[in-house]
């Protein structure tokens, strides 16, 4: 009997750590739609004992905990191999995500026993529609580099952030990823940080996918995409009628840290001076004052109190004054598991 794959809704887990790590900014891309700041998170690389440091101030042996490589690009840090295994060493699931370039010969580096998921960027199904938005011959480097991981036994997923540039080329994203081999797919949806917020404030039509739109294409791919055996998970965006609105800066024990030592709980808290902690000596420092976590609590009708304040283009009112939907928090994703 052929099983419809439902969609579902992905709480925050109590108890369980995400740790989000950008061990350096730079990077060899320079991508349209580029989240890093460097006057909010600096231009540092760490240095290989900084790096071990801060995995082991985060680690919690014994307690599920995730461990992810951000940069700029991860790869271009020498000592990443020995941070994979230290992290490894430590507890955490591990995950690079990468742009698909894997310098320092990360594959050879490292295995795929220390390395859990390789997950690639990818904002088209060819180069002619994820080239103008990554950069030239990026989608050949990219898609090479994800054949020779598969063939290596690595546990590897794709990333593809949709914006009003390529939604539309979504659907063909499927037959590409199984002829690749991927059976994880992560979609996510831009945010207006770092080089998007600055572009769409000048460009007309900007970046952003308007409400409507999300919902006629991302649900409808992501079945499609299960149907052919391949797990997704995309963002709720919007809450349904009756469902709680939760934030993960009070439910979840997420941190996003940035090599400056600025230490978020919010990712679309990024692009200003508001982090709730801070590393100093390589110890975990509480700010004081009007921090991102002073908001957390506040409740209202729109939901996620940051995209109110932050992207308020977002929301959409009725007559009444009333928000049509209720803004989910932006870490909240629904997934469909082809296997369940
Ligand atoms: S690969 Fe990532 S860090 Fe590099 S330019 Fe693109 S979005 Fe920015
Ligand atoms: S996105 Fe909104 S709901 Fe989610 S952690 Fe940030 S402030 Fe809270």
């Amino acid at each position: 009997m052929n099983m419809i794959p439902t969609t579902r809704t992905v709480g925050f887990q109590s108890g369980e750590r995400n740790v989000f790590f950008h061990i350096l900014t730079a990077c060899n891309l320079s991508c349209q739609h580029c989240y890093i700041n460097p006057a909010q998170h600096g231009t540092k690389t760490l240095d290989r004992e900084t790096m071990a440091a801060w995995i082991e101030l985060f680690a919690r042996p014994g307690t599920p905990s995730n461990l992810i490589f951000l940069g700029g690009e991860p790869t271009m840090h020498p000592d990443l191999a020995f941070g994979i295994e230290r992290a490894k060493d430590l507890g955490f699931a591990v995950t690079v995500d990468s742009n698909g370039y894997l310098f320092h010969d990360l594959l050879e580096r490292t295995s795929p026993d220390l390395l859990d998921y390789l997950s690639f960027s990818l904002d088209g199904p060819d180069a002619a529609v994820n080239d103008p938005l990554r950069g030239e011959g990026v989608f050949e480097v990219c898609t090479t580099n994800l054949r020779r991981a598969v063939a290596m036994g690595y546990g590897v997923s794709v990333i593809y952030t949709v914006s009003s540039r390529n939604i539309d080329h979504l659907e063909r994203m499927i037959p590409l990823l199984d002829e690749l081999g991927v059976r994880r797919f992560f979609i996510q949806v831009i945010g207006l940080r770092g080089k998007s917020a600055q572009d769409s404030q000048e460009a007309v039509g900007g970046w952003q996918v308007d409400p409507g739109h999300w919902l006629r294409v991302v649900p409808e791919v992501a079945r499609a995409a299960a149907a052919r055996g391949i797990h997704v998970t995309f963002p709720k965006v919007f809450l349904d009628p009756g469902e709680t609105f939760e934030c993960a800066g009070l439910a979840a024990d997420n941190y996003f840290i940035f090599p400056n030592g600025r230490v978020y709980r919010c990712p679309l808290c990024e692009d200003y001076p508001i982090n709730a902690y801070r590393i100093e000596q390589n110890r975990l420092v509480k700010n004081h004052g009007l921090m991102e976590d002073s908001f957390f609590p506040l409740q209202i009708p729109e939901g996620c109190v940051m995209n109110r304040l932050l992207q308020p283009d977002n929301i959409v009112y009725d007559q009444k004054g009333r928000p049509e939907h209720c803004i989910s928090c932006c870490l909240l994703k629904q997934e469909i598991c082809p296997w369940v």
